[in-house]
């Protein structure tokens, strides 16, 4: 079965700099089987009431984000599309039914992180939408659906963050001291992906600090995604952790 991963993508600039958290996806990367594709659940494409799948045959970059870095959109992730698996996951999810989306290309949450595991670009991406107006269950749920396809070569990759305020953020210094509320918020959450406690996380929003650490749920629910696909005897692996502009997490793990 292939691996899942949830990778803490934070800012977009990570995809032109090399630091700590781009070593720790390369040396990752250098571990990891390769994929005959590979799925993200980005935080960066939100849906409501409707969940879609992407399956264009050459996805565009998107550039989902403010004026940064002019570098920043001189990048193209040309990775090919996966229609084929796409259809695949619009067979395995049925309640509800997942819209199949043609043209839609791949967000930041996707390619940031893709540049730095798959830099060569030749593995196909897709991408399936998170329906926001859905409870986190509903994620979890959905995403045990999609378990057939780790034993069919697709990799699995949530991205988001498990502490992500844009309120808290410092968005001048990267290395910005990080609070207090955010350590223990992302130490907790640690703690429970390590000891398989998914019921406590996908109700998260009963643990300590979780107003700060997740005031919307779009970048902490891709890891209910990763979490519901573990299998039994299978442990998450912790391969980066650490923040970034004092309080967005970018703790990563690798489940199987
Ligand atoms: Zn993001």
């Amino acid at each position: 079965m292939m691996p899942v991963l949830f990778i803490g993508h934070g800012h977009p600039l990570n995809a032109i700099q090399r630091n700590e958290f781009t070593t720790a996806l390369n040396q990752a990367a250098a571990d990891l089987p390769r994929p005959d594709a590979i799925l993200v659940v980005s935080a960066h494409w939100l849906s409501r009431n409707d969940v879609a799948v992407s399956a264009a045959e050459r996805p565009e970059t998107i550039y989902d984000f403010g004026p940064f870095h002019p570098d920043l959109l001189r990048i193209t992730y040309s990775a090919p599309g996966a229609p084929r698996q796409a259809d695949r996951v619009a067979d395995l999810v049925t309640a509800p039914a997942v819209r199949v989306d043609r043209r839609r290309g791949l967000d930041h949450g996707a390619w940031t992180v893709l540049l730095h595991l798959f830099p060569t670009a030749d593995i196909p991406v897709f991408q399936i939408s998170i329906d926001v107006a859905q409870p986190p269950r509903f994620h979890y749920d959905l995403a045990r659906r999609l378990l057939p396809l780790r034993s069919e070569g697709v990799m699995i990759v949530g991205s988001g963050n498990i502490v992500h305020n844009l309120r808290r953020i410092d968005w001048e210094d990267v290395n910005a001291p990080t609070e207090d509320w955010a350590r223990a918020f992302d130490e907790t959450v640690k703690d429970l992906v390590l000891t398989s406690r998914h019921q406590d996380l996908i109700e998260y929003g009963r643990l300590e600090f979780a107003e700060a650490a997740v005031p919307t749920s779009d970048h902490y629910l891709p890891l209910l995604y990763s979490i519901s696909l573990q299998q039994p005897g299978e442990f998450a692996e912790f391969f980066y952790e650490g923040f970034q502009y004092a309080n967005i997490s970018m703790r990563c793990f690798r489940i199987g």
